[in-house]
């Protein structure tokens, strides 16, 4: 793999050489006032890109999945009932970790390559008439699929029913990169890392509790340590952590919270959206489909590219990296061998994004694919040329 090329996987994502940079500082003293001024600017510019004014932000030396721990353990006890959808592998190992926690995992089964079901998600909690289910889980945005949820469906879902349970939403490869409202959605606890839409290296679980959310912590039972939210609260008032903060990786996150903040959330969304828009057109003109069934599902940080029959994704990732130096994603579980993916969120410009598609042409051509080089790359130019305002294609 060359270190000149960027990457096309959905996380970790291209980091920025000034991130790099900011990664990488001499030792300071975590418990002088140094520290406060990373700590605080962290806070502030996370709860920011959450769109929530006054959220419990807390970020812990770990990845997605430690965040993940963090919400349930905080706030649910051994057996508490939790609904959940299960629509690629992400949410998939969300509902396992549940189950290892020994939590009543109420499964809602979907095609990979759909969104959420909260129409099925509304009848199940309007029939829950006596409250069992303490927790809804929504993955954002399936990064196996390329699928984004409507959150806000599975919010009026919980208010129609008038029912009181918890929303706690996987936003690692949504938040930071796609439109997140954790006030106006009414999310309990938000999720992410550090290593997608925040341009670092792994190593950080991002979290924001509501206050609906810390009101659980006090009643709920699951052993926690490590993860407990109280002792991360004990230790913020007082601008510490309650063990050794990763200071470094915390400084970058300061950098790339102002970088977003410079380049102004909603441009960092459109951006988002120009680039993946210039993927769709790509994969269209190679005469191939998303995973996702349907536009209003396609995500704008990752997109899983059906293969043709008879052929296997992997095989292009395993060609694109051995060939050209370039990663892109490999098909997860169900999907697996049936679609490669092409990440597209973080640091990423249209001309980089050009290079991932002209690499991809190579393999498939490479490969035997009824694919014509240039044809994906010439529809996604078409698009970028115009800043992404063409009006050739009607649908936009
Ligand atoms: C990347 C990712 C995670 C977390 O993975 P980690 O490797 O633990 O950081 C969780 N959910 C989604 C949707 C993801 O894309």
């Amino acid at each position: 793999m060359s270190s000149q090329n960027p990457v096309f996987i959905p996380g970790p994502t291209n980091i920025p050489e000034e991130i790099r940079k900011a990664c990488f500082i001499p030792t300071l003293d975590h418990r002088s006032p140094d520290f406060a001024r990373i700590l605080n600017p962290c806070l502030d510019g996370v709860r920011r890109v959450l769109k929530s004014k006054d959220a419990h932000v807390f970020i812990f030396p770990s990845t997605g999945t430690g965040g993940w721990e963090t919400a349930l353990t905080n706030t649910l006890s051994k057996g508490d009932r939790v609904l959940a959808a299960r629509n690629g592998m992400f949410s998939h190992r969300w509902i396992d970790m549940c189950q290892r926690h020994g939590l009543d995992v109420q499964v809602v089964e979907a095609a990979w390559g759909e969104g959420i079901p909260a129409d099925r998600y509304a009848d199940i909690l309007a029939a829950d008439t006596g409250h069992r289910i303490k927790v809804v889980l929504a993955t954002h945005n399936e990064t196996a699929t390329g699928v984004r949820s409507d959150i806000a469906a599975v919010r009026k879902a919980l208010d129609d029913a008038g029912h009181p349970a918890l929303l706690f939403v996987d936003g690692v490869s949504s938040i930071g990169s796609m439109d997140f409202r954790m006030d106006e959605w009414g999310v309990d606890v938000a999720v992410t890392g550090s290593q997608k839409g925040f341009m670092l290296p792994a190593g950080l679980a991002i979290v924001g509790f509501s206050e609906k959310a810390m009101a659980a912590t006090k009643t709920a039972n699951l052993p926690r340590t490590f993860f407990d939210v109280r002792d991360m609260e004990g230790a913020y008032a007082k601008n510490g952590f309650p063990y050794t903060p990763p200071v470094g990786l915390m400084n970058g996150l300061k950098l790339a919270l102002g970088m977003i903040k410079e380049e102004g959330l909603e441009n960092v969304f459109a951006r988002h959206h120009r680039i993946a828009e210039g993927v769709r057109r790509a994969v269209a003109a190679w005469g191939m489909t998303p995973c996702a069934r349907t536009p209003e599902l396609y995500s704008d940080t990752v997109t899983a590219v059906v293969v043709p029959e008879g052929f296997n994704g992997t095989d292009v990732v395993t060609r694109a990296a051995k060939t050209y130096g370039v990663a892109f994603g490999v098909g997860l579980g169900e999907v697996a061998g049936k679609v490669f993916r092409i990440g597209h969120l973080g640091s990423l410009t249209d001309v980089m994004m050009l290079s991932g598609l002209a690499t991809a042409e190579m393999v498939m051509a490479d490969l035997g694919y009824p694919v014509t080089l240039g044809s994906g790359v010439a529809a996604a130019q078409e698009y970028y040329r115009h800043g992404g305002k063409t009006h050739a294609i009607a649908a936009e």
